[in-house]
């Protein structure tokens, strides 16, 4: 008899599977459930909403008779073989934000920490109760960006770990990887009240330190998660729906902006477009799904 599994484990599993199944790999229910059903019993599959179709698996085919064991369905490859060229978008005229930031010769993580110092340059200082500076690996190929800390995150000192934070986790681990790979930050570093967005002059206060934090990780890749973070570094005024998902350049480094985690609460068709977005950064990083993968 195998050993009962604990209602916790079942809750990750649920959570994990429900994650991949919302971003179009569906196949790992269909093969649960072969198992687990005798075949003259099973229920015919309900049609994919469209949003979830997903080019990118193959129809599973018809079992062999007499059922030998059959071959899993392969997910076919989804890195994108040629890299788009990167775009430039027109910047905000006047002078750049990041005008007067420059390398600073010998700068680390720690340096910036310290120089951020228990922060009060802008107003957000007066609500917080922790500064989130950031968290992963200091020598991350990949950094993601994001707006603000929310609340949890206010808590904690850590960013990304309320609900939006574990969407992310899971998309950071559908792409092959663990969140102690990737660096993770916000454009600013303390919580605004009521979770708005940061203001322009906070903004303006903040960013250095981001731009810091870039420049000392250096990373191969930086993914903005929504405007905030998207308009900040590239210093534009278009929405982001226009420019989602494209290669762009950012001091010389590949810049992609996708969808906020929270915004895929809200609306979880918008998961299939953020993982193809995310497919492009694992083409870039060298990362690949394996095929025929099972979770279950
Ligand atoms: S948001 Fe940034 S600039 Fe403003 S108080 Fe916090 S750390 Fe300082």
């Amino acid at each position: 008899m195998p050993e009962p599994i604990s209602e916790s484990l079942q809750k990750k599993l649920s959570a994990r599977l429900g994650f991949y199944e919302d971003i179009g790999i569906r196949l790992f229910y269909r093969d649960r459930g072969a198992a687990a059903a005798p075949e003259s019993e099973r229920q015919p599959e309900p049609p994919a909403p469209a949003y979830f179709a997903a080019p990118e698996i193959q129809k599973e085919k018809p079992l062999p008779k007499p059922a030998a064991k059959p071959a899993l369905p392969q997910i076919a490859p989804v890195v994108a073989p040629v890299i788009p060229k990167i775009a430039t978008l027109p910047v905000v005229a006047g002078p750049s934000l990041f005008e007067s930031v420059e390398k600073i010769v010998g700068d680390s993580l720690l340096k910036t920490r310290e120089d951020l110092g228990e922060c009060t340059r802008c107003k957000l200082h007066s609500t917080r109760h922790k500064i989130v500076f950031g968290d992963g690996n200091p020598k991350a190929e990949l950094v993601f960006v994001g707006e603000g800390p929310g609340a949890d995150e206010d808590a904690q000192g850590l960013p990304f770990v309320g609900r939006a934070g574990k969407l992310l986790t899971q998309m950071i681990e559908a792409m092959g990887l663990q969140r102690k790979d990737v660096y993770i930050c916000n454009v600013v570093k303390c919580r605004p009240p009521e979770n708005r967005q940061p203001e322009e002059d906070e903004v303006k206060t903040c960013s250095p330190f981001l731009l810091r934090q870039i420049d000392v990780i250096a990373p191969k890749v930086i993914v903005c998660l929504g405007a905030t973070a998207a308009k900040t570094l590239l210093q534009t005024n278009r929405g982001i729906s226009q420019f989602r998902g494209e290669w762009l350049e950012f001091r010389g480094r590949k810049l992609l902006a996708t969808y906020h985690p929270a915004y895929l609460l809200r609306n979880p068709p918008a998961k299939s477009e953020v993982w193809k977005d995310l497919q492009k950064v694992m083409a870039v990083l060298g990362l690949e799904v394996k095929k025929g993968k099972s979770v279950s």
